[in-house]
């Protein structure tokens, strides 16, 4: 008999099944062992019974053994997922070793045990809704005719004001550093294939240790020409409520096991609502918190301006100086650039960062240099602003950033397989 996930054994309710896992709970009593059986889909209750010949095996078991199953399914209300399945054959395909996870371990145990943790319920579920986020988002951008096209990973020099968060590696006889944006090569390759989008590593020296900061994550970003921020943040809002909504359609039973209100998560369409910085401090102020005009927005601040919203808020027109160089200052008021961050809810901060591009050479040599930034690394960079430039926009979306809000998660190392962060980067 063919072998069938536990979820399809649930489905099917009754009758024989055949299916293999890994025993994630046993119970021995004198005359039957309770097996609960996992594998990626979900979870079932089996009972073998003393007069099995594989009896003794049966109470050898320990917990993440590995076995496949034969037997009669039928509804028990008092099972963990309402079915059991009375055993007929056991073959055990591996006696596991004492697991050395067991209830109530330190996030730190949890951490160095990741190869082993990765199997747990919660991890499972988190997992999944990666994968779907992964998915949502080379669909949202291949219906919208977006050509894929990942960026380099070695770069001469950095993009995000570079210095103290770059990774340096050696590089034969001399020294590269590791991405932490692909947009520079995206904005050379518009020029190309004008709508491109790329989901990839990126790698900060994050010094922080936030709950929101990883060393190595994935960027989900996008570089369109001829596009502007009214339509950047049209497409960001619009990708933002398509990847919750395929999230609330593939893995509602994976939101439920994560404790996450779906009902919640189902109001997340389209319009979010719009501030931009200046209106933000106002807010802000009346919530008894004043922060001088020009100051970036810290997390708690982002945190106490979500109090006020049931969707992400897009802030825009953030003040020209405190902003990456290749974000242009707004015609209308020169202090503030076009740009944009969105902010998700419930204190899971930004999720996405946003810009046009600025297309003066001149401007961009300008602020290099005020920030004591060397302008001969971006020579390569200035030379797509000489032929045949246009206006385009782009931004970048923090797939575990994005991971955590949907799954609810206490900290950023869970919506990621292994976690490297400034204190780990181990198994
Ligand atoms: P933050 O202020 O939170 O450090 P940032 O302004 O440095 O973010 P961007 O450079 O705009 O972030 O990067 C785009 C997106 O990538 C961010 O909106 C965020 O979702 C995500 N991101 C940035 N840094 C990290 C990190 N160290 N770990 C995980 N995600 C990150
Ligand atoms: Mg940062």
């Amino acid at each position: 008999m063919e072998f069938i996930s536990v979820q399809e054994a649930l489905n099917k309710k009754k009758g024989k099944v055949a299916i293999r896992g890994w025993v994630y709970r046993e119970r021995k009593l004198k005359d039957k062992v309770f097996l609960v059986i996992r594998d990626s889909s979900n979870v079932i209750q089996c009972i073998v019974n003393s007069n099995n010949t594989k009896w003794n095996d049966a109470n050898k078991l320990l917990i993440e053994s590995s076995v496949e199953i034969f037997g009669d399914i039928y509804k028990d209300k008092r099972a963990p997922t309402g079915y059991e399945i009375k055993v007929e054959k056991l073959n055990v395909v591996h006696f596991a070793e004492k697991f050395p996870i067991t209830e109530d371990q330190s996030q730190e145990f949890l951490l160095d045990k990741r190869h082993l943790w990765i199997r747990s319920r919660k991890l499972t579920a988190v997992m999944k809704v990666r994968s779907t986020v992964f998915r949502a988002i080379d669909d949202f951008f291949f219906k919208q005719g977006y050509y894929e096209m990942p960026p380099p990973i070695f770069t001469p020099a950095g993009s995000e004001g570079g210095g103290p968060t770059l990774f340096e590696v050696k590089y034969f006889n001399d020294k590269a550093y590791l991405t932490q944006s692909w947009q520079l090569y995206a904005e050379a390759s518009i020029f190309s294939l004008e709508k491109i989008f790329c989901i990839s590593p990126c790698f900060r020296a994050e010094r922080s240790k936030t709950s929101r900061h990883l060393a190595e994550f994935w960027m989900a970003e996008v570089e369109t020409a001829w596009q502007d921020l009214d339509g950047l943040t049209k497409q960001a809002e619009e990708l933002v409520s398509f990847i919750v909504q395929e999230v609330i359609k593939n893995n509602s039973g994976d939101l439920k096991i994560l404790g996450q209100d779906i009902e919640k998560l189902k109001k997340i369409k389209v319009p979010f609502p719009r501030l931009t910085y200046t209106e933000v401090l106002k807010m802000l102020k009346k919530d008894g918190i004043k922060i001088p005009w020009g100051k970036d927005l810290r997390t708690v601040e982002e945190d106490k301006i979500m109090e006020h919203f049931d969707k992400p808020l897009i802030v825009t027109h953030y003040p020209k100086d405190i902003m990456a160089f290749y974000k242009p200052k707004d015609p209308k008021n020169p202090k503030v650039a076009l740009c944009f961050d969105m902010l998700a809810l419930e204190g899971y901060g930004e999720i996405i960062g946003g810009s046009e591009r600025d297309l003066s050479i001149e401007e961009m040599k300008k602020f290099l240099k005020k920030k004591s930034d060397n302008t001969k690394n971006y020579e390569w960079y200035f030379d797509t602003r000489k032929y045949g430039s246009i206006p385009h926009s782009g931004f970048g979306l923090g797939v575990e950033r994005v991971v955590s809000w949907l799954c609810k998660l206490d900290n950023i190392k869970d919506a990621i397989p292994f976690p490297r962060t400034m204190l780990r980067f181990k198994p």
